[in-house]
């Protein structure tokens, strides 16, 4: 907001953006002193690849060099300041609102977006490095309360119902580990007796000896599908991932 003041008559930087101006009487887009949100455009800092380029200064104090393009077609508004604030003050804000601040829940959602967003993150190759993205309404922590709701318990924390799909309404849930594994596991399909079928399928299975977990534990062990799904309980539960 500031920063429109910069372009009033009595502003000895008018007289420069006038010199600007007239210096610049050429260019196809004239964009000295104009504003597109937070930016007003100061002066020519060059050109790349065909397109001019713009220093402009931001109404939080800090300047940036943007093209015309960008500008016009909305895509900066801000030296950046926008979306950090965004991303951090308003959803603050939001959760302080709620009473959410020192909630575990917050920390649940600002990791939510990191992991997906910054390629920084420890597990960014997991998540946004492989396509999974948060839904723009989820960048504010008030509609992401509102869709999700609280934890059931500390132990629950955010699932996707399809491990290939973004963070958004309908694909999400609080789930235990204990839940979140088995649904990552429920995407696996196993080939026995000639049919495919994921693992909770195949616990459920009239030809399943044992439980879910007995049956998930011996996969990982490595046990053959077939044997793990068939082979009874040993009497006395202990023993069972014993090879046989
Ligand atoms: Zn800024």
């Amino acid at each position: 907001m500031q920063a429109q003041h910069l372009v009033r008559a009595s502003d000895p930087l008018s007289s420069v953006l006038a010199a600007e101006r007239s210096r610049y009487k050429k260019l196809r887009v004239d964009l000295h002193g104009k504003r597109f949100g937070r930016l007003v455009v100061l002066s020519v800092a060059g050109s790349r690849n065909g397109s001019v380029q713009w220093n402009c200064a931001c109404d939080c104090g800090n300047s940036t060099t943007v093209c015309t393009r960008q500008l016009n077609c909305g895509q900066t508004s801000s030296c950046g300041c926008y979306g950090a604030e965004r991303r951090t003050f308003a959803a603050r804000a939001a959760i302080v609102k709620h009473g959410k601040s020192k909630d575990p829940i917050y920390g649940i959602w600002f990791n939510m977006i990191r992991r997906c967003e910054r390629p920084s993150h420890k597990s960014f190759k997991h998540y946004g490095g492989r396509g999974i993205s948060v839904c723009t309404e989820w960048h504010s922590f008030e509609r992401f309360f509102a869709d999700m709701g609280d934890r059931p318990s500390d132990r629950h924390s955010i699932d996707r119902i399809n491990n290939d799909g973004n963070y958004e309404p309908g694909n999400c849930r609080w789930a235990t580990m204990t839940e979140q594994a088995r649904n990552r596991s429920n995407s696996k399909l196993l080939a026995i007796f000639g049919e495919e079928k994921n693992v909770v399928a195949w616990s459920e299975d009239a030809r399943c000896a044992v439980s879910y977990d007995t049956f998930c534990a011996r996969l990982k062990a490595g046990w053959g599908p077939e044997r793990a799904l068939t082979t009874p309980n040993v009497r006395g539960g202990a023993r069972v991932w014993e090879a046989v």
